[in-house]
């Protein structure tokens, strides 16, 4: 049985419909503290087993390890923005690395070896060559890509010391939504630049302001890989089944293999949309690399994986919930 960490947050919350919808028989332990997350986004399920706790509670954590059977965990538990992890290190470091490594500790007490990680591409830093691809140096430049690596770096410990198997997944840039209208994307406050614009074409906001337009790139703003949310579930889904034969550890990409400029995707937003969407330009945010473009072969052939979704369905599936949200 898995256990979900963060599953009531935006891609747990996807995850879970998909391997759900894959899997009809099967059932899932959630564990969310609601800090982030919205019990909302669990509701779609009966087959959800919510517990309202802090994965960073070791006591807890083992007392549901020991009522139920689970064997491999699945962690999106953790803060996720980059410039807010800049501002509040000490949050992230706690949420993130302090947190984590008490989950593994109870994993560890209750011998429970396989491990789902939500990674990111922000482990990568400023890229050295592009496509990055997996092997590509990791020296991050803001503090959440610093967590990410320090929880993967652990896990390579955990596997070549007490043989755990473990995949990292090192997201792009996740959006959109389900189709269903029942989950989305809904931080709090919201920093990523898709639901911005659109909350911008919608009037909530008076304006997206574009961070940085003079980046070494063809328009001077940042290129970003965005991904499907139900692309990033559907990886989850293959990586965890890789994960019954996996032995040691692994680390994907998941993203397109197509970059899009922030200037791009306000253009698409207006298109889609059919409204102006005003601008304003700022100042760079710090920690933001120039251009982050995954080369995805790796999760393409060994996972047989592929993304369905192009930039464009994406941004249609994030403007449908962005105007009928439910949370
Ligand atoms: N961005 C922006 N204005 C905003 C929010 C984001 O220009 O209001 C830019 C940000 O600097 C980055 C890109 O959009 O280059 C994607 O940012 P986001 O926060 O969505 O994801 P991240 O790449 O930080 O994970």
């Amino acid at each position: 049985m898995l256990l979900v960490t963060g599953g009531a947050g935006y891609i747990g919350s996807h995850f879970i419909k998909t391997y759900l919808t894959q899997n009809p028989d099967a059932q899932v332990v959630v564990v969310d503290n609601l800090s982030e997350g919205h019990p909302q986004a669990l509701d779609f399920s009966d087959r959800i087993l919510f517990f309202q706790e802090n994965i960073g509670n070791i006591h807890e954590m083992g007392e549901i390890f020991k009522r139920h059977p689970i064997d491999a965990i699945v962690h999106f538990a953790a803060s996720c923005c980059v410039g807010e992890s800049q501002t509040q290190p000490t949050r992230y470091f706690q949420n993130n690395v302090v947190n984590t490594l008490n989950l593994l500790k109870a994993m560890d007490e209750a011998n429970i070896r396989k491990f789902l990680f939500s990674s990111t591409c922000a482990t990568y830093g400023t890229p050295q060559r592009l496509p990055l691809d997996e092997s590509h140096p990791q020296n991050p430049i803001n503090v959440y890509g610093q967590t990410k690596l320090m929880i993967e770096q652990a896990l390579q410990t955990y596997s070549a010391t007490l043989g755990w198997s473990y995949t990292a997944l090192r997201y792009f840039n996740a959006a959109g939504g389900d189709n269903s209208g029942l989950i989305g994307e809904g931080h709090s406050p919201e920093t990523h630049l898709i639901p911005l614009v659109l909350k911008a074409a919608l009037g909530k906001r008076d304006a997206i302001e574009i961070y940085g337009n003079d980046y070494d790139t063809p328009d001077g703003t940042c290129i970003r890989d965005y991904v499907h949310v139900n692309d990033l579930a559907m990886a989850h889904c293959k990586a965890l089944e890789r994960l019954n034969t996996q032995q040691g550890g692994d680390a994907f990409n998941l993203g397109t293999t197509h970059g899009a400029s922030v200037q791009e995707v306000i253009t698409l937003c207006q298109k889609v949309t059919g409204r102006d969407i005003p601008i304003n330009h700022a100042p760079r945010r710090p920690g933001d690399p120039p251009v982050l473009v995954a080369n995805a072969d790796k999760a393409f052939s060994l996972l047989n994986w592929a993304p369905q979704y192009t930039l464009e369905k994406i941004i249609e599936t994030a403007w449908a919930w962005e105007q009928t949200p439910r949370y």
